[in-house]
């Protein structure tokens, strides 16, 4: 497999916080990588340092090859790694297909935009019976499908969700989980799932990395990690 994106020893500080202290991880083309670990380890400040929100410290960050940690986060939109940020940021008072067409604002390609929008739509039925509400009127579960649906409007190689099953009822979390599977094998498009569900995020990525105050604690097969009992003591609870 080729490598998507590589981060070699990422230091992070905010302020006198010292948020990742040499992170290394990697993402092959085509993978579901999850990202688990308490609040506060640092999950997210992974995801804005690899989209040029949070400037790193010291360290690398590879996409494809080609160091990006220098470069700007519209740039690296265009370049495929596209953010669904934890929180479930619509506007609200926009219709749904807005909201999707605002995720393209990046493209110039109006055919492939339109075959974005079907594919979202097909993905996603409920943002289709929703397609001219406003968004803000939506539950958390749809408003989550629909930050999902207009990243993928942007035409991701590679998808950075930030805990997108927070605060959403356990019947669409699982929906979201599906959605999140064939995102990833039917759209080919790699994911980067940051969770503090450990347990769903262990069911639908191969790999995983746990985090602990800024470091990589454990990483492996995520099946592995699911029944290793160091992760479940610390990351499942204790179950
Ligand atoms: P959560 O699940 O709560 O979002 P996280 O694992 O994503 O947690 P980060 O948000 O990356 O963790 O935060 C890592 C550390 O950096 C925490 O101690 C946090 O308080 C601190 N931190 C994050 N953002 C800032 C900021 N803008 N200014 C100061 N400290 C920050």
């Amino acid at each position: 497999m080729t490598k998507l994106l590589t981060c070699k020893d990422l230091e992070l500080y905010y302020d006198h916080i010292y948020a990742l202290k040499g992170v290394s991880l990697e993402i092959e083309e085509g993978e579901t990588v999850a990202l688990i670990g308490a609040n506060g380890a640092g999950k997210s400040s992974i995801l804005r340092a690899i989209t040029g929100l949070t400037r790193i410290w010291s360290g690398e960050i590879l996409y494809q090859g080609r160091r990006i940690d220098h470069c700007q986060p519209d740039d690296i939109v265009k370049m495929g790694i596209v953010m669904v940020p934890e929180g479930r940021r619509v506007f609200p008072y926009m219709s749904v297909k807005d909201n999707l067409l605002m995720g393209a604002f990046t493209r110039t390609d109006r055919s492939g935009i339109g075959k974005s929008l079907d594919m979202v739509l097909n993905r996603f039925p409920r943002l289709k019976e929703r397609y001219s509400q406003a968004a803000g009127t939506m539950s958390g579960g749809e408003q989550q499908m629909l930050v999902i649906g207009r990243a993928l409007m942007a035409k991701p190689r590679l998808l950075l969700l930030d805990e997108p099953s927070l605060g959403i009822a356990p019947k669409l979390v699982q929906d979201i989980a599906r959605s999140i599977v064939a995102i990833n094998r039917d759209e080919r498009v790699s994911v980067l799932l940051v969770e503090q569900n450990s347990r769903m995020a262990l069911r639908i990525s191969q790999r995983a990395y746990a985090l602990t105050t800024g470091r990589i604690a454990l990483a492996g097969q995520s099946v592995e990690m699911l029944n290793d009992e160091r992760v479940r003591h610390l990351y499942l609870g204790g179950e």
